[in-house]
C-alpha cells in the first residue's frame, strides 16, 4: 500500500468519531477518548495521549491517555518546563516532533530516566493541537519495546487526529458559549429571574401542549411609585430594591408549581400552569402583598415602604390560545393601580368585548369621516329681545351612525383624539358651518352668528387661517358670521403662539368666546390681553341656580367680571324657566339650553323659528 492509500485508510472514519451522527455531544472527554483509542488501534502503537498547556503555559497536563495493552484510559500526569526545557522549546516551534529514537533525539532525551526508561518507550510522535489563538496542547503517540520509524502517512494521519481533537474542543467551547448566551437570553441579569421573552415562550409552550380546560393563571406584580424611588435614591439603590423584592417573591412558599419572572423594569410575573384550586390564587395574592410589608433600608439609613398592585388572569388554558395572558394580567394590574395602589384586580373577559367594541368604533369612525356621517347639529343661543336681533347658533358635532343612530361628542371626541384626527374632524364641522350659513342666507333665515368649537389641534394648526379664508370665499359668507369657541384650559397657558393666532382670527373679524368658563383656571389678566368678546358660563354652575349658594356666587362673579371687561355673557345648559329668569335678571346676555331647544339639524331651524312657543319659554 502506498503512503497515500495508507493515510486514507488510517484517516477513514476519523471525522465521524469526533462528530458522531452530527450530534453535538457535550462531553469532550468521551469524544477525545474515542479518538485517541481509535488512533492507538489504527497505528498499533502502545500509548496515545492528549496533553494540554496549563494557563501559564509552563507545564503540560495529560488530559487523557489510552494504553493499548491494558485497554484503559488514564489522566493526570504533569510535565513542567523546568524539568525538560529542550522539549518545551521544540514544542514552541509548533512543529511535529517525530522522534524515532526518543532516547537519543535531542528534543526528547530529557525524558529518558524519569519517563522513557520506566515505561520502556522507544519512539515518540508528538503533534501540536491548535486553536484560533495558537497551540494549546498536543497529542503524544508512543511506541514501547521496539523502535518505530514514523512514515509520512502516519505523521499526516496524526496531524489529522490533532485537527479533529482541535475541532472537538472548538465545538465544545462554542457549545459552552452558546449555553452562556442562551442563559443570557433567558435570564434577567439584575435579578436572575427569567425575562419576559422567555417567560412568554414558556407560556406559549404550555399553551401548545397542555390539556386545554385546565385552569392556569398569570399574576403581574407592578411596584407602585418605583420611579420616585429611582428619582430620589438613584439607580443603584433602585436596583437593590428590585433585587430584594425579587428574592422575597422567589421565596414565597405555595402548594402549587409556579414560575417567577421579571417582565418589565418594575413588574414581576408569576405563571401557574395548573391551578387546581382557585383559592390558591387568593392565597398567593395575600402572600405577595405580605412581601411588601417589611420596609427597605435606604443608603441614607431611612426606611422606605414599598407596595405593588397585582393583576390576575385566571382561566382555562384554551382561553389563552388567541390572546396574550400577560397582556390580560397587565390590564388587570393597571386597573388595580388606578383604583388603589397596593390593591389587586382579577381580569374580567368583558373588558375584551369593550375593547373590541372600541376598536371597531375607531375603524368605523375613520370610515365615517369620508362617508359624510359626521355632521353639525345646531343649538340656538337666544336673547330676550329675540327674534328681532336674530338668533345665534352653536355648531355641535354629531355622528350619524348607520346602525347605532346619533352619536354625541362625548363618544366621538375621545376617539378622534386617540386617532389624532381632531383637526380633520374640526375641518368638517367648520366647512359645514360655512356651508350652512350660506344655506340660511339663501333660505331667508336670519342668523346672527354661528359659533364653532375649535380644538387645540385646530387652533395651533398653521393652516387654520388659510382654511377659513378658503371656506369663506367658497360659500361667499362674511367672516363676522362666524364665531369661535375655545375652552378655558386652552388660554390658561401663557403662549405667544396662542395670542398671535387669536389676534389673526380677530383681525379677520371673527368673534372669539371662551367656552365652559369657570371650569379652568385662566387668569384674568390673560383674558384682558386676548382678543375675546364673550364668556360662556359652564352648565355645571347653571345647574344649581337659583338656589345653590356657591353656584349663585360663581355665576354672579363671572357675570360681574365679564361686565367689567365689557364681554358678552352666555349661560349654557339652561333647562328651566326659573334658571333663565335668574340669569337674565343678573345681567346674563344670552341663554342656551334645552329650555329653548336641543341641538337640531340645520333644516329644522326654520321650524324652530316658526315656533312662537320657543319665545314664551323665556
Ligand atoms: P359645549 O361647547 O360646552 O357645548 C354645550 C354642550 O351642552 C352640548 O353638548 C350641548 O348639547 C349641551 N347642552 C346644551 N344645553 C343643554 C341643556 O340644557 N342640558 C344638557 N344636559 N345639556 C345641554 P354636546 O353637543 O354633547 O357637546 C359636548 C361638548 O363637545 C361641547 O361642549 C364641546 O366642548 C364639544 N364639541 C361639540 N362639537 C364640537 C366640535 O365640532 N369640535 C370640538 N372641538 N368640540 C366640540
Ligand atoms: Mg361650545
Ligand atoms: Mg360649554
Amino acid at each position: 500500500m502506498d503512503l497515500v492509500n495508507k493515510f486514507l485508510a488510517l484517516q477513514q472514519s476519523l471525522t465521524r468519531l469526533g462528530f458522531q451522527d452530527g450530534q453535538l455531544e457535550q462531553d469532550v472527554n468521551a469524544k477525545t477518548q474515542k479518538i485517541i483509542k481509535s488512533c492507538c488501534e489504527r497505528l498499533n502503537v502502545s500509548r496515545v495521549s492528549i496533553w494540554l498547556f496549563s494557563d501559564d503555559q509552563k507545564s503540560i497536563v495529560c488530559s487523557n491517555l489510552y494504553i493499548l495493552a491494558e485497554k484503559k484510559f488514564e489522566t493526570g500526569i504533569v510535565i513542567h518546563e523546568e524539568t525538560c526545557p529542550h522539549y518545551f522549546a521544540s514544542l514552541r516551534q509548533n512543529r511535529v516532533i517525530n522522534a524515532d529514537n526518543a532516547r537519543t533525539d535531542d528534543r526528547t532525551k530529557e525524558f529518558l530516566d524519569g519517563y522513557l526508561k520506566p515505561l520502556n518507550i522507544m519512539s515518540m510522535l508528538d503533534v501540536p493541537i491548535f486553536n484560533e489563538k495558537g497551540m494549546f496542547g498536543l497529542i503524544c503517540i508512543e511506541q514501547a519495546e521496539k523502535q518505530r520509524n514514523w512514515d509520512m502517512a502516519e505523521i499526516s494521519y496524526s496531524v489529522s487526529v490533532a485537527d479533529t481533537i482541535s475541532l472537538v474542543y472548538a465545538q465544545s467551547n462554542w457549545f459552552i458559549e452558546k449555553q452562556k448566551l442562551s442563559y443570557l437570553e433567558k435570564i434577567d441579569p439584575l435579578t436572575n429571574l427569567e425575562n419576559r421573552l422567555f417567560f412568554q415562550k414558556r407560556i406559549n409552550q404550555t399553551i401548545d401542549t397542555a390539556i386545554k380546560n385546565i385552569p392556569c393563571a398569570v399574576l403581574l406584580v407592578g411596584m407602585d411609585n418605583f420611579t420616585q424611588i429611582n428619582d430620589r435614591f438613584g439607580y443603584h439603590f433602585a436596583n437593590q430594591v428590585l433585587r430584594e423584592i425579587s428574592l422575597r417573591l422567589d421565596n414565597i412558599d405555595l402548594d402549587l408549581k409556579y414560575q417567577l419572572a421579571r417582565v418589565e423594569g418594575d413588574v414581576f410575573a408569576f405563571w401557574l400552569p395548573q391551578v387546581i384550586n382557585d383559592k390558591l390564587i387568593d392565597e398567593l395574592v395575600s402572600k405577595i402583598k405580605l412581601q411588601f410589608v417589611e420596609e427597605i433600608k435606604t443608603p441614607l439609613d431611612e426606611t422606605i415602604a414599598t407596595s405593588a398592585s397585582i393583576g390576575v388572569f385566571l382561566g382555562p388554558i384554551k382561553d389563552l390560545v388567541d390572546n396574550d395572558p400577560i397582556r390580560k394580567a397587565e390590564l388587570a394590574m393597571q386597573k388595580a393601580k388606578n383604583e388603589q395602589q397596593g390593591s389587586d384586580c382579577y381580569f374580567d373577559p368583558e373588558w375584551l368585548t369593550n375593547h373590541l367594541e372600541a376598536v371597531t368604533l375607531e375603524r368605523e369612525f375613520i370610515e365615517a369621516l369620508n362617508k359624510n356621517q359626521i355632521i353639525a347639529f345646531y343649538q340656538p343661543i337666544v336673547k330676550p329681545d329675540y327674534p328681532t336681533v336674530g338668533i345665534s347658533l352653536e355648531a355641535l358635532v354629531r355622528w350619524e351612525h348607520p346602525e347605532k343612530g346619533i352619536i354625541t361628542p362625548y363618544l366621538i371626541l375621545p376617539i378622534a383624539k386617540r386617532l389624532g384626527l381632531m383637526k380633520e374632524l374640526g375641518d368638517i364641522i367648520l366647512e359645514q358651518a360655512c356651508r350652512d350659513i350660506r344655506y340660511f342666507l339663501d333660505s331667508g333665515i336670519v342668523i346672527n352668528k354661528v359659533s364653532v368649537n375649535i380644538s387645540s389641534e385646530q387652533l395651533f394648526s398653521p393652516n387654520l387661517v388659510a382654511q377659513i379664508k378658503r371656506y369663506v370665499a367658497q360659500y361667499q359668507i362674511a367672516f363676522s358670521a362666524l364665531e369661535f369657541e375655545i375652552v378655558e384650559e386652552l388660554i390658561a397657558g401663557d403662549s405667544e403662539a396662542l395670542s398671535h393666532q387669536l389676534e389673526q382670527l380677530s383681525n379677520l373679524g371673527i368673534n372669539l368666546s371662551i367656552d365652559d368658563f369657570g371650569t379652568g383656571y385662566s387668569s384674568l389678566s390673560r383674558l384682558k390681553n386676548l382678543k375675546v368678546s364673550k364668556l360662556k358660563i359652564d352648565k355645571s354652575f347653571v345647574d344649581g341656580l337659583p338656589n345653590n349658594e356657591s353656584d349663585i356666587c360663581i355665576a354672579q362673579s363671572i357675570i360681574g367680571l365679564a361686565k367689567g371687561m365689557k364681554l358678552e355673557i352666555v349661560a349654557e345648559g339652561v333647562e328651566s324657566k326659573i334658571q333663565a329668569h335668574w340669569l337674565l335678571a343678573n345681567g346674563c346676555d344670552f341663554i342656551q339650553g334645552y329650555l329653548v331647544s336641543k341641538p337640531i339639524k340645520a333644516e329644522q331651524i326654520t321650524d324652530f323659528l316658526k315656533n312662537e312657543n320657543a319665545l314664551d319659554k323665556l
